[in-house]
């Protein structure tokens, strides 16, 4: 649809006959600016184009393409000035305004059908592309979305929603290369269930599930600084990385988790102690350059066995001298 803004009776009659007889049948006559906005707003979807005459009673060509300028939804709406005897000393003042053509009267039909048609198509372009862009974006939000929860998903443990053995072997082997490079002490805590293959027995595989569960998030909110990561090592075992932290932090962290389980007081008719407990072992390293985390790794896990032998429920720090070299 097409509105002319036009004071004269006769300019209207010329350019309905002109724009009618090429086609274009779809249009609307305002009078004046005020009234051209009324129908602009009443009419806003449909409207693809605007004729206006530089001159009206109420306001003026130049002004109106100014204020549509100004509102979202018509800064883009393309405006045809019509211009008579101002002549072509009022083009710098229109451009600026943000028209989009001019056609000097008395005019060609043949003119004013080519800048009607060229205005259109510019426009439908503009459309088209807007609209292909809204959906590329709207396509890329979505797949961004989409991509994110995958990648949470694919970092953690569906059963106990704590970091899965993939995020944690890619955490460790970054905080290990950070704290060869610092210079820092990194520390690895090993917890093994105890009893477990009894408490399976007992309870069932799915009890046994659910206190591997309850377990996990019972304590995982000990590790609690930024780099720190609680994650499920495998079957019953759990495994947290605390990077830059000597022995000492380590070891307080140890009788947090162990406290932590014995606190839960979950049912263990298999265990001595009548509930669920854990053995904890702890290491810390400086990492050597060039190195691989899994001496860290060893280390926790002969210091776990150790804490197994001195009756569970308890964690150990790994001695070298006392668990041998790895
Ligand atoms: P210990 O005190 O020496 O650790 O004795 P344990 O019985 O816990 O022995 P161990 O750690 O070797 O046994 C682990 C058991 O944990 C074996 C397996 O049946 C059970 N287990 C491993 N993964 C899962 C799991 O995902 N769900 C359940 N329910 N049980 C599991
Ligand atoms: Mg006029
Ligand atoms: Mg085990
Ligand atoms: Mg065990």
């Amino acid at each position: 649809m097409i509105l002319i803004v036009e004071d004269s009776p006769d300019q209207q009659r010329l350019v309905r006959q002109m724009l009618e007889s090429s086609g274009y049948r779809d249009l609307l006559f305002a009078e004046s600016a005020p009234e051209a906005m009324q129908l602009l707003n009443e009419h806003a979807d449909s409207i693809q184009l605007i004729l206006a005459d530089v001159w009206l009673p109420s306001g003026n060509g130049i002004q109106l393409t100014r204020d549509l300028r100004s509102i979202s939804r018509f800064r883009d709406l393309p405006v045809i000035i019509m211009t008579g005897k101002e002549g072509p000393q009022i083009l710098p003042q229109a451009m600026d305004a943000g028209v989009s053509d001019f056609i000097f009267k008395p005019f060609h039909w043949l003119e004013l059908v080519a800048r009607v048609r060229n205005c259109l198509r510019l426009q439908t372009e503009i459309s088209r592309r807007l609209s292909r862009e809204a959906e590329l974006l709207e396509e890329h939000r979505q797949l961004e979305g989409m991509l994110s929860k995958l990648e949470v998903a694919s970092n953690l443990d569906p059963l106990t929603s704590v970091a899965n053995r993939r995020k944690f072997d890619e955490h460790l082997d970054r905080e290990w290369k950070r704290c060869a490079r610092t210079g820092l002490i990194m520390s690895m805590i090993l917890i093994d269930i105890d009893f477990f293959k009894e408490y399976n027995q007992r309870y069932g595989h799915p009890g046994g599930d659910q206190c591997l569960k309850r377990l996990a998030q019972g304590v995982r909110e000990v590790a609690r600084r930024p780099a720190d990561l609680f994650a499920r090592y495998g079957g019953e075992e759990f495994a947290v990385i605390l990077p830059e932290t000597p022995s000492g932090g380590a070891a307080h962290v140890a009788e947090l988790l162990r406290k932590g389980v014995e606190g839960l007081r979950m049912d263990h008719e298999g265990s001595p102690n009548k509930i669920v407990t854990t053995s904890i072992g702890v290491a810390s390293i400086e990492p050597p350059r060039d190195s691989s985390p899994d001496v860290l790794i060893k280390a926790a896990d002969r210091a776990l066995y150790r804490a197994k032998k001195e009756g569970r429920n308890c964690f150990a720090i790994f001695d070298s001298n006392v668990d041998g070299v790895i």
